[in-house]
């Protein structure tokens, strides 16, 4: 036996049963190593994905666009009747309130994160309701006053007023009609941007009129620069707002089914994906600052026009009150977890292009998010 073959042995001996196991290790690691990157070096590199999200944060590295807290704005009823605290049973978890039980509702959610509401006034009151919507703009109603006393209480919310004559209007339309029922569009566009602008004097941060008539964003934009706070109001239009059965529930949240015919004629028929291009683009030129689409998961592809169409403007989607009630019809059913539909259905509108969604779902995502 040479010098080198009995040190060699001696080593061999040495290390015994562990080496060996090792040396078992090396060759299947080697094995492995050859088997994986064949197809690499022989193939496609660009055919290895599963390093790229193996780990959780690198899993949440590849979402475009994070669900986070400032991204949600949570709207809410406000009845005109002060101690009014009412479930809505279409709308599962969203309660009518009166200003006395805003505070109290909103303070916890203000402390976990609660960055912005949008706001919807439900007048109940016997007569409150005519052919003009005067009860829209009243000093002492509750939009107005909710505003007030919102950012009384939390300087740092963000408070949005949605502006629409139907909740006010004895006929349930979104503007003033001419005798044969049809909308007197300049007639509607004059009254909206004047409420508009009450709400804006009150103190909202953003108006977002939901009228759809035509012409009304400009209009409301040049009252804004006229009194001089064209500045600090935020402009967002509901620019593509189709037509549908999924507003059922928010119409029994405020009280605001027509009287008679429908909305058809002023919302936007669901196939009209080019007459959605062109509402988004007529609202950019009048000068809007954030483009809304509604309702949100059935129209992705109207998202995505929008981020497009409006490429340096945030897209807002509005989650609407059938989608919610979807989901938690489709959990109850035990169909889906609630939780992971919620993040499913609110993270497909994020990567369809929306920065912004208005959600039901705001008070658990508050929950639920991390930041
Ligand atoms: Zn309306």
């Amino acid at each position: 036996m040479s010098f080198s073959s009995l040190v060699s042995d001696m080593t061999f001996r040495d290390r015994g049963d562990r080496e060996e196991t090792r040396s078992q290790v090396s060759r299947a690691r080697s094995y492995q190593s050859t088997a994986a990157t064949s197809v690499s070096i022989s193939g496609d590199i660009s055919s290895q994905l599963h390093g790229g999200y193996s780990h959780p944060l690198a899993r949440a590295w590849q979402a475009e666009r994070q669900l986070t807290k400032s991204m949600l704005i949570y709207p809410l009823f406000i009845s005109d009747q002060p101690d009014e605290d009412i479930p809505i049973p279409s709308l599962p978890n969203q309660h009518r309130r009166g200003l006395n039980r805003l505070l109290p509702f909103l303070r916890p959610l203000v402390a976990k994160g609660l960055k912005s509401v949008i706001l919807f006034g439900v007048p109940i009151a016997p007569g409150a309701k005519d052919i003009l919507g005067t009860a829209a703009d009243d000093p002492t109603g509750p939009v107005i006053s909710a505003i007030k006393l919102l950012r009384r209480a939390f300087p740092s919310l963000f408070i949005v007023a949605d502006v629409c004559l139907c909740e006010y209007t004895s006929h349930g339309h979104c503007g003033i009609l001419r005798d044969d029922g049809s909308l007197n569009n300049a007639l509607s566009v004059d009254r909206i941007s004047d409420v508009a602008m009450a709400y804006a004097d009150a103190g909202a941060h953003c108006v977002a009129p939901s009228d759809m008539n035509d012409g009304r964003i400009r209009a409301i934009k040049l009252k804004l620069i006229e009194s001089g706070i064209a500045h600090q109001v935020v402009l967002m239009s509901y620019a593509a707002k189709f037509s549908g059965c999924l507003y059922g529930p928010f119409r029994d949240a405020a009280g605001s089914s027509p009287s008679f015919g429908d909305r058809r004629c002023y919302q936007l028929p669901p196939g009209g994906r080019g007459l959605a291009r062109r509402a988004i683009v007529r609202d950019i030129n009048e000068g809007a600052d954030i483009i809304m689409v509604k309702p949100a998961s059935q129209y992705l592809d109207i998202i995505s026009d929008a981020k497009e169409l409006g490429k340096d403007l945030p897209v807002a989607a509005y989650q609407v009150s059938g989608e919610f009630a979807m989901i938690h019809a489709g959990a109850k059913a035990g169909v889906f977890d609630l939780k992971a539909m919620a993040f499913e259905a609110t993270e497909g509108i994020l990567r369809a292009g929306a920065t912004i969604v208005v959600s039901y779902f705001t008070p658990e995502f508050l929950d639920w998010l991390s930041n």
